[in-house]
């Protein structure tokens, strides 16, 4: 393989020491005060009982407190918005996690727009994401700032650098552009109805995919020596797969972030930050 392997475990774990040790300074600033995220889940589906069980248990790891509201899949929406409320009242809780997907019954959009702005770690809410677009300070979403994160410690100048996105969901590929954007590099967006989509990609100093489409970028579609960074994470009979040709792309690119190992571990270690960065935010 060509291309140096982007290690997000490594990466990952450097943030966590940050945060942590921003913990310590926080508690000695305040009194003892700990800074607290709480997750909400509501249902009891699998996978994302796994997530905040991770999440969870990251944040005890960086001295934080964990609170966890757990409601029941049938949970009407009214509910799901009191305990929102409740919670944005709660002068020790500094983030708020509603682990998505939601049941059926309750809007998603809804339950974003109630999380107050100073303590919306996921960053979701139109506020912070009108914040990123101004270029602006606020708390953005964690996975584009983990995939910021590790273009950083790959070494690449984003300042000046041709950027392709594919994808541009709010969880990732706009957020992530105005990053890049905000960051002076010069972005281009793609999606399902981009024309040609390879002659895109190839012009990529920066390239990211953010699809959920099984190694749909091939070394064809690489600039020699690009920085590739696969947010993607399809499940398929040969285990869990990136966006990317990881191989074949490994062989072309200057760069590259394995699945797993890349992107994954960073979205919860920018939880954290998020979280932190909230707490000393907001005033007690
Ligand atoms: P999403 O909301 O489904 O968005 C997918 C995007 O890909 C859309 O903008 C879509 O275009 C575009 N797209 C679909 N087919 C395309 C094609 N053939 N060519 C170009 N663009 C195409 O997904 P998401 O939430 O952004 O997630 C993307 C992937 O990242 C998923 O695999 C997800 O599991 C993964 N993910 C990983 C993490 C992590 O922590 N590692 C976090 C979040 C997401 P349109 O807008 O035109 O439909």
């Amino acid at each position: 393989m060509a291309a140096a392997i982007i290690d997000g475990k490594a990466v990952a774990a450097e943030v966590k020491e940050r945060v942590a040790a921003g913990v310590e300074e926080f508690v000695a600033a305040r009194d003892g005060d700990v800074p607290g995220l709480a997750t909400v889940l509501v249902g009891d589906d699998p996978a994302s009982q796994i997530y905040v069980t991770s999440k969870r248990r990251q944040t005890e790891e960086v001295g934080m407190r964990s609170i966890h509201e757990q409601l029941g899949a049938e949970t009407p929406e009214d509910e799901l918005l009191e305990l929102i409320e409740a919670l944005n009242d709660d002068e020790t809780v500094d983030g708020i996690l509603v682990q998505l997907p939601l049941p059926e019954q309750i809007d998603q959009d809804h339950v974003v727009a109630a999380i107050d702005p100073a303590k919306d770690v996921d960053g979701l809410s139109a506020t912070n994401a009108g914040l990123l677009a101004q270029g602006r300070p606020g708390l953005v979403p964690c996975t584009p700032q983990g995939v910021i994160e590790l273009i950083r410690d790959a070494g690449t100048e984003i300042a000046g650098a041709e950027a392709v996105v594919v994808g541009r969901s709010i969880l990732v590929g706009r957020p992530l552009s105005a990053l890049l954007l905000g960051a002076d590099a010069t972005v281009t967006v793609c999606h399902s109805r981009t024309r040609d989509l390879a002659a895109v990609c190839s012009r990529a100093d920066i390239l990211v995919a953010a699809v959920g489409s099984p190694r749909m970028v091939t070394a064809e579609m690489v600039k020699p020596g690009a920085t590739v960074i696969d947010v993607g994470t399809n499940r398929t009979d040969d285990g869990l797969v990136g966006d990317v040709d990881f191989e074949a792309v490994g062989e072309v690119a200057g760069a590259i972030t394995p699945v797993p190992g890349g992107v994954g571990p960073m979205t919860i270690a920018m939880l954290l930050s998020n979280t932190i960065a909230a707490a000393f935010a907001r005033p007690r």
